[in-house]
């Protein structure tokens, strides 16, 4: 039961069949999704995709900017902050950035020439931009692993990600406060018997969350077990989804990248794989079909990225919690979902 945007009671409801009332999914890598590139759009556009992005389950999620030059982000910084305050549609938690303090070897999707060392100057200047929550960096960088530690004392999420590095600077980075992998073993160092790097430094430690597209193209079904079996409780979906998700086959934008979208895969002219088309409802699926239960597969798009962004109370259905809710069938279909308290047709 729900009254004044709050969970009032939990329990089983009669008479409506079977169906399954779960937290709202909290998506913190968001691209883009049904037409709209958040890095380009303007506070119309954040309203119209709010609906979309709420039909997949979305009631909470991070716009995220790939690698800019610093005057495209202040001013997507500047209309995400609009956007936030509108107070429409699914939570604009804060904004992604992923980059630019990235490594050229996994660059991925992003430009090259718009990753540089990391500077602190520069991270103030964005973070002072607009409501930016979260960055993904590459430790390995010069100065990173200082800048993680004044970005977390600015209450910013720092993870690490499109990285060269190995485990011992992973480790490094974590120990001074970054608290999670970006898409991993996707863009990073190559997981070998002597040089785990990143994703093994990541899942060997209890204290990070892993984050994954399960997606059926980023991972091998194997590599996607295998990374959810070592982070059981700390596995967190993400989409990584651009605007052409939700869309048909097609030429696409991802920032100021030119992207083919054919049978489900977002590339770049050589290939190289660009964002995803998935929706956090098909994730959820994805990771029951590889074997997680349902319960699990929820928390990894709830409990787990919400609390990793502190949020922890729009990760779990309590009395007095928001009202932010998913109704599933039972072929984990998304039949209705909640936000405030306000429904929004499936
Ligand atoms: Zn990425």
């Amino acid at each position: 039961m729900v009254a004044g945007g709050l969970v009032r009671q939990v329990g089983v409801g009669g008479g409506q069949g079977r169906s399954l009332a779960v937290p709202g999914f909290v998506d913190l890598q968001v691209n883009g999704f049904a037409g709209v590139d958040f890095l380009g759009a303007d506070v119309a556009a954040y309203g119209e995709v709010g609906g979309a992005l709420l039909r997949s389950g979305v009631t909470a999620f991070q716009p995220t900017f790939i690698s800019s030059p610093p005057g495209a982000y202040l001013a997507a910084l500047d209309v995400a902050g609009r956007a936030q305050s509108t107070a429409v549609g699914p939570r604009l938690l804060g904004v992604h950035l992923e980059g630019p303090f990235l490594s050229p070897q996994f660059a991925g999707a992003h430009d090259p020439a718009h990753l540089v060392d990391p500077q602190v100057d520069l991270a103030d200047r964005l973070c002072d931009a607009g409501p930016v929550r979260y960055m993904t960096l590459a430790p390995e960088r010069p100065g990173a692993l200082d800048l993680i530690a004044h970005l977390v004392a600015r209450g910013i999420t720092v993870a690490v990600g499109h990285t060269d590095a190995d485990a011992p600077t992973a480790h490094a980075a974590f120990d001074r406060g970054a608290r999670a992998v970006t898409h991993i073993h996707n863009a990073q160092r190559r997981w070998r018997a002597r040089d785990p790097g990143v994703a093994g430094a990541a899942l060997a430690r209890r204290d990070v969350v892993v984050q994954a597209i399960v997606d059926g193209v980023h991972l091998a079904p194997e590599t996607t077990l295998a990374a959810f079996l070592a982070a059981r409780g700390r596995f967190a979906l993400v989409t990584d989804a651009i605007e052409a998700a939700g869309l048909p086959d097609g030429r696409y934008r991802l920032g100021d990248r030119d992207v083919t979208v054919n049978g489900g895969a977002a590339r770049l002219a050589d290939g190289t794989l660009a964002g995803s088309v998935l929706s956090m409802d098909a994730a959820v699926r994805n990771l029951v079909a590889l074997g997680a239960t349902i319960v699990e597969a929820v928390e990894a798009a709830t409990r787990v990225p919400a609390g990793l962004v502190g949020r922890p109370e729009l990760g779990t259905l309590r009395p007095g919690t928001p009202a932010d809710l998913v109704v599933l069938d039972d072929d984990l279909l998304v039949q209705r979902t909640v936000v405030r308290g306000e429904e929004h047709a499936g």
